[in-house]
């Protein structure tokens, strides 16, 4: 449980010396709460009472890294249980399934594949995250079997190991190990030999136990071996079965600070019929996995799970913004139409996807209104006639083009007669659908 401002105060020297840089021991206590300063700022705290505060300061649901480098994927860290409360934190990683029985011709060109499920999206990058290899046969296949997918460019994902066999593990891991990839899984009965190996390579492991006890109980074994970069997992179960167990873990962990089960937890939906299978996956997208595993190698699944993903792991405090200013499309000349629109990502996208289709080039003027939709925006007065009209100044469209006419999308056709008159431009209406926008601009005339 967090410790409040007295809590903490009441560990401190209390001599108000000033050294941590405040009047008072008081008031370094208060930051310390908000976590605005950091414990070493004082000299004098005992290493008992250091050791106690950073206990009491750690997130509830610890921060798990599986993988190196720039793509590394870290998961847990989160600390609310509804979007609304705050924001999500660490996006659930997304990640394939490949089984070593696979041939190796085959789980390259999975790889290769894999590679290939990238969307931009209101401007910004969607990939898969992680790669998982399953054990189905014996260790030397299983270790073969990564080997060809890590040689394939699997590594540029974190790597899943989903083994339970130690000597697959260990075989596995010699050439691996480098890029910290999860290890998948131990349980009861092979938890002792599987965190040797964790420790050993430094990885990440994830234990699986039916019931929440169970985990609890692993959680604590692993503890106590030194490995505490862990992962949880329920093992198979039906999906509202499964829902339960993420629900419950999240509740415990952030409600109960149950530090047992303060972890990110897994979940795969490995289901043979693509369709059930994403609906499956999106549930846990949803509620609370921190990774989840698929089987089918559809690019449409992929992309459906990584744009509900991004919906949900947006700050609902700060709509998605681009920069306002000029943006052309195709070969823009003198000539070419403006339009003008707001810098909410989602508007400016959908109108910069229209105009690009059209293969008319043009120009968008991006107005900031900090990140509200066009009607939103005109509603709260963030984009009104003067407004637009100041930006057309400030904006230097007027020393790109040769003409002096906009487009302004039809929702806010109000606006013409005042956008005119503040700023001299002839002003047409545009489509209030951005899919009206090809046709829209191939007829237009300046
Ligand atoms: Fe109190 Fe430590 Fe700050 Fe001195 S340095 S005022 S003892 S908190």
């Amino acid at each position: 449980m967090a410790l409040s401002g007295l809590d903490i105060y009441k560990l401190l020297p209390k001599t108000n010396c000033k050294q941590c840089g405040f009047p008072t021991c008081l008031a370094f206590a208060m930051q310390l709460a908000k976590k605005a300063v950091s414990l070493e700022k004082c000299p004098f705290i005992s290493p008992e009472v250091k050791a106690r505060l950073e206990q009491a300061s750690a997130p509830p649901i610890r921060p798990v890294t599986i993988g190196a480098g720039e793509k590394a994927l870290v998961t847990g860290n989160e600390t609310v249980m509804f979007r609304h409360e705050e924001k999500f934190r660490s996006p659930c990683g997304l990640g394939f399934i490949i089984d070593d029985s696979q041939g190796d011709a085959a789980i390259k060109a999975s790889v290769e594949a894999i590679r290939k499920f990238r969307l931009e999206r209101i401007g910004q990058l969607l990939e898969p995250n992680l790669v998982a290899i399953r054990q189905t046969g014996d260790a030397a296949r299983f270790a073969a079997a990564v080997k060809t997918a890590v040689t394939a460019g699997a590594g540029e994902f974190g790597l899943v190991l989903a083994s339970r066999d130690p000597q697959a593990l260990s075989q596995a891991l010699e050439f691996c190990a480098t890029g910290r990839p999860l290890i998948f899984g131990a349980d009861a009965g092979n938890s002792a030999a599987l965190c040797e190996l964790a420790a050993k390579w430094k990885c990440p492991m994830v234990i699986s136990a039916p019931d929440l006890e169970g985990l609890s109980a692993l959680s604590q074994a692993c503890a106590a071996k030194g490995v505490q970069d862990l992962v949880l997992d329920t093992g198979k179960k039906s999906a509202p079965d499964k829902l339960w167990d993420l629900t419950q873990l999240r509740r415990l962990a952030l409600k109960k600070s149950f530090r047992s089960l303060g972890f990110p937890v897994i979940a795969v939906a490995d289901d043979p019929d693509p369709y059930a299978e994403t609906l499956e996956a999106a549930t846990y997208v949803l509620k609370y996995a921190s990774i989840v595993l698929v089987r089918n190698l559809k690019a449409w699944e992929m992309l459906a799970l990584m744009a509900l993903r991004q919906n949900i792991y947006t700050d609902p405090t700060k709509p998605l913004q681009i920069e306002p200013k000029v943006y052309s499309f195709g070969k823009v000349t003198e000539k070419s139409p403006v339009l003008v629109t707001t810098n909410f990502s989602l508007s400016f996208y959908t109108v910069a996807g229209e105009v690009e289709a059209s293969k008319v080039p043009a120009y968008v003027l991006s107005v900031d209104t900090e990140g509200q939709s066009v009607l939103t925006a005109w509603a709260s007065e963030k984009f009104t006639a003067e407004k637009v009209g100041q930006v057309i100044v400030k904006s230097g469209i007027k020393e790109m083009v040769n003409h002096t006419q906009i487009v302004i999308p039809g929702y806010v056709a109000v606006m013409s007669g005042d956008l005119e008159e503040a700023s001299g431009w002839k002003v047409v209406v545009g489509p209030k659908e951005a899919s009206g926008i090809p046709q829209f601009l191939k007829n237009l005339r300046n």
